[in-house]
């Protein structure tokens, strides 16, 4: 399959022709070629898609569902008790509904962590987005528990490459140090290593978790990471929002992979923030994420973007910190590049993962800076087209059984808590 996408403008003005093949674009130039399908570019400004690097997306089934709440009464009291009720079947229906969100808002890649990932991956394949996923691992510090999550882990590992889907990566989702014990994040580490996948885990996200770990290991949860071998170029670490500069050393040296979620950091009040200079400082990669749509409340990362850049700023009170260009390439770019990938970026053999804007869209006037406009303007309602890997997954703002997909989520939802009262 081939597709021209004519007359573009693209991010620095400049007019061109872009002709994508399979799933590459494979050459960006004046010339008009011909093409199985042609999208008329004029008025239009193309991007590459963005990258939610941390999220449950099936957790959107949940938007709503309990707000304005301390952090461990909202997880004990709503969260937990309802998840406990998932099964397959929402998991199915909430992924594809929040892959529907991805696509309509401009995301190309995501990272999921969540339950039932084999109704994820069918969601996923089905959706047509680029992502990786992992199997969500908590043992609470029970070995019983711990070998039915090995189980699940490795089933998962095995159904994605049974599946042989390139855009879907494999991964390992131990959720985080409080809720996985050493044996299974040893355990988790050297399977990694010996089935080359990445891992996705929750690391630093708020006080307490550091303090707990302080009083029971006597060091911090990054130094208690590295110490039993943990860390490394595999690992993508969501929040990390309190990391001492020792830490942020360690991370630096074993190549650890940063994932900040602001959004959700103000809103379940964590009370720091992301210290991004200093991981700067020391060449940590950052990328960025939503986080659930249950603490977020979407999956929007146009707004994430902002919600990023003015919390930095604020936060460390320099308005001159990350210029809108370093805050877009943190949510594209950047996590391309943490996986290894030729894309994140509008260049002849990168992936074909590219996101068409309305260049008329109000949030978009006056365009005297379009990437200013786009970190600080817009939302997802600028996003016209989107294609993922190749293949037109939204074309002027219509992904394909849209109804269907909402309603199948709302459907799915409203079953559970009817059965579950
Ligand atoms: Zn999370």
């Amino acid at each position: 399959m081939s597709i021209l996408l004519k007359n573009v403008t693209l991010e620095k003005g400049r007019e061109v022709n872009i002709y994508i093949e399979d799933n590459l674009i494979l050459e960006i130039s004046k010339e008009v070629k011909d093409a199985d399908k042609i999208l008329d570019c004029n008025n239009k400004i193309v991007i590459p898609g963005l990258a939610n690097m941390h999220t449950h997306a099936a957790m959107i089934l949940l938007r709503g569902y309990a707000d304005d709440m301390l952090l461990q009464e909202w997880l004990e009291k709503k969260i937990w008790p309802i998840e406990a009720k998932f099964n397959e079947e929402i998991v199915y229906y909430g992924t594809k509904l929040a892959c529907l969100e991805m696509i309509k808002t401009g995301t190309t890649l995501f990272s999921d962590m969540y339950l039932y990932m084999k109704a994820a991956l069918k969601a996923v394949k089905e959706m047509g987005l680029r992502a990786m996923l992992a199997e969500a691992y908590f043992d609470f510090f029970d070995e019983e528990v711990a070998e039915q999550y090995k189980k699940k882990s490795l089933e998962f590992l095995n159904e994605v490459k049974r599946e042989g889907c390139e855009r879907i990566i494999a991964a390992l989702g131990p959720h985080a140090i409080y809720t996985v014990s050493k044996d299974s994040l040893e355990w988790i580490s050297e399977l990694a290593n010996e089935k080359d996948v990445r891992i996705h885990f929750h690391l630093s996200e708020t006080e307490k978790e550091n303090k707990d770990c302080i009083k029971k290991y006597g060091k911090s949860p990054t130094k208690y990471l590295a110490e039993i071998n943990f860390l490394s170029n595999r690992v993508f670490a969501a929040h990390a929002v309190y990391l001492s500069e020792r830490d942020v050393r360690l991370l630096s040296n074993h190549n650890v992979k940063v994932v900040s979620c602001p959004t959700s950091n103000m809103k379940l009040c964590v009370g720091s923030a992301l210290n991004y200079p200093l991981l700067k400082k020391h060449k940590v990669l950052v990328t960025l994420g939503t986080d659930s749509a249950s603490s977020n409340n979407n999956l929007d990362m146009f707004e994430e973007m902002k919600f990023f850049s003015l919390l930095q700023k604020f936060y460390h009170a320099n308005p001159v910190l990350l210029p809108a260009k370093e805050t877009f390439e943190i949510a594209s770019t950047n996590a391309y590049k943490a996986l290894g990938l030729n894309g994140g970026k509008i260049e002849e053999g990168a992936l074909a993962d590219i996101v068409v804007l309305n260049a008329k869209n109000h949030y978009l006037l006056p365009t005297h800076n379009l990437i200013s406009n786009l970190v600080y303007s817009a939302n997802g309602s600028v996003v016209e087209t989107v294609i993922c890997d190749g293949k037109i997954l939204m074309e002027c703002g219509k992904v394909k059984d849209e109804d269907k997909i909402k309603q199948d989520g709302i459907n799915a939802i409203k079953k559970l808590i009817q059965e579950n009262g």
